[in-house]
């Protein structure tokens, strides 16, 4: 296996104990962690340029709206847009969705529509087009999984009918880990004369992504689960759509003219930017990805193929334990959720943490899986391209301590 470790030694955080064992970070879907050159551009930001954006004519403004500005070139690039006025900066993946079902919802959507999901979708690509099928009378429908963890594209065949305006899925689900085919569901949906959107949340931090080439009408993620800042994420949505929607938030730098009665709107893709944006976010997003960019997407999703091929045959040849998800490493990325027979997952969770193992245990935003699954909750680990194959065999060993010690009460 290829080694990314020289990687690892920029991240700060990883080099510490927890409960004296040295910490192994496994809740990557939940929150990534931050190299220090991410660290370093946010400070010397702030050290050096802080201003606000857009406004100002004195040399810290021109500085900082031009470093804010570079972030969305870095990011239209990172995901192939065709322009920066397709790269809308939004609080992360969860704002990214609720404006599009806002704005475009609004538009396009009426009585007995239908909006196309899947059963493996996290909380915020679903309560956002539950509460726009309620406002409009429209019907959200369901595309079932297959018993082994995948869409179930027969299925999506059947559900996705004229009759649906938006089809919104997650590329990778941060439960089951799968890989989904978007450019095949983008053209079933576009067949039908729908839009599709796609959670990108776990999948633009661990693999390459190409909107252009995908033909998606939207695309959404989050800085912080890819190296970068908490509080500053991504909505992609193709220019002549963006054009044709209203803004869902108003206020001072989203205006071109306001009068008393009346206001005119800025052009994309400050339309949609109202207020005071996240400024230092946007510039640790564009550092964040100038550091992926380094490593390569391309190295980085084979990267975690491989530990995956390597941890997931020795997870599941542990007795008791239950993975959730496609087995096939090749359709699978770094999120593996997992259930040990009779114990609790918090008291998993607890467990591997004694051990300095830091897994998430829940239901991970994510309920109507977890009921189609019928569990009320898994653990998950989920990897990054910082972790090591020692890491999976610390994995490995604590789950292994954690069956001991609560069937024999030895640790
Ligand atoms: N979708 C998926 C698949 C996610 O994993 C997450 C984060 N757990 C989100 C959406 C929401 O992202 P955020 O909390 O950054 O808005």
């Amino acid at each position: 296996m290829q080694t990314l470790d020289h990687w690892r030694q920029d991240f700060p955080i990883l080099k510490q104990q927890v409960n004296d064992e040295p910490l192994v970070y496994l809740d990557n879907a939940a929150t990534t962690q931050k190299p220090q050159q991410v660290l370093d551009v946010i400070e010397a930001y702030y050290q050096q340029d802080n201003a606000n954006v857009h406004r100002g004519v004195h040399t810290l403004a021109e500085r900082a709206t031009k470093s804010y500005e570079t972030a969305r070139e870095k990011v239209q690039q990172f995901i192939q847009a065709k322009s920066t006025k397709e790269i809308l900066f939004t609080r992360g993946t969860t704002t990214s969705l609720n404006w599009v079902a806002k704005s475009y919802g609004d538009l396009a959507v009426e009585k007995g529509d239908e909006i196309v999901i899947s059963y493996a979708e996290h909380h915020s690509n679903i309560v956002p087009w539950q509460q726009l099928a309620k406002r409009k009378g429209a019907k959200l429908v369901y595309i079932e999984l297959t018993d082994d963890g995948y869409l179930d594209l027969e299925d999506a065949k059947a559900k996705i009918t004229d009759q649906t305006k938006i089809v919104s899925l997650a590329h990778v689900s941060n439960v089951l880990g799968g890989i989904n085919p978007i450019k095949t569901l983008t053209e079933l949906a576009h067949q039908h004369g729908a839009v599709m959107v796609v959670d990108g949340a776990q999948s633009t931090p661990h693999m390459p992504v190409n909107v252009t080439e995908l033909d998606v009408d939207f695309y959404a993620f989050s800085g912080h689960k890819m190296c970068g800042p908490t509080g500053i994420g991504v909505l992609y949505g193709k220019q002549a759509l963006l054009e044709k929607m209203e803004p869902v938030e108003f206020g001072g730098e989203m205006i071109d003219f306001v009068y008393p009665q009346e206001s005119t709107w800025s052009e994309l893709p400050w339309k949609f930017e109202a207020g005071t944006p996240n400024i230092a976010g946007g510039i640790g997003l564009g550092a964040a990805i100038d550091y992926l960019t380094a490593i390569g997407m391309d190295t980085i999703h084979q990267y975690e193929q491989e530990l995956v091929a390597y941890v997931l045959p020795k997870l599941e040849a542990i007795e008791g334990v239950t993975i959730y998800g496609p087995k096939d490493p090749k359709d699978h990325t770094g999120v593996i959720a997992f259930n040990i027979e009779g114990l609790h997952p918090h008291d998993v969770a607890t467990a591997l943490d004694m051990e300095g193992v830091a897994v998430r245990a829940g239901h991970h935003c994510a309920q109507p899986l977890l009921q189609y699954l019928k569990v009320p909750a898994t653990a998950r680990a989920s990897f990054y391209f910082y972790n090591t194959k020692e890491d999976a065999d610390r994995l490995v060993d604590a789950i292994l301590a954690t069956k001991e010690f609560f069937q024999n009460g030895l640790i």
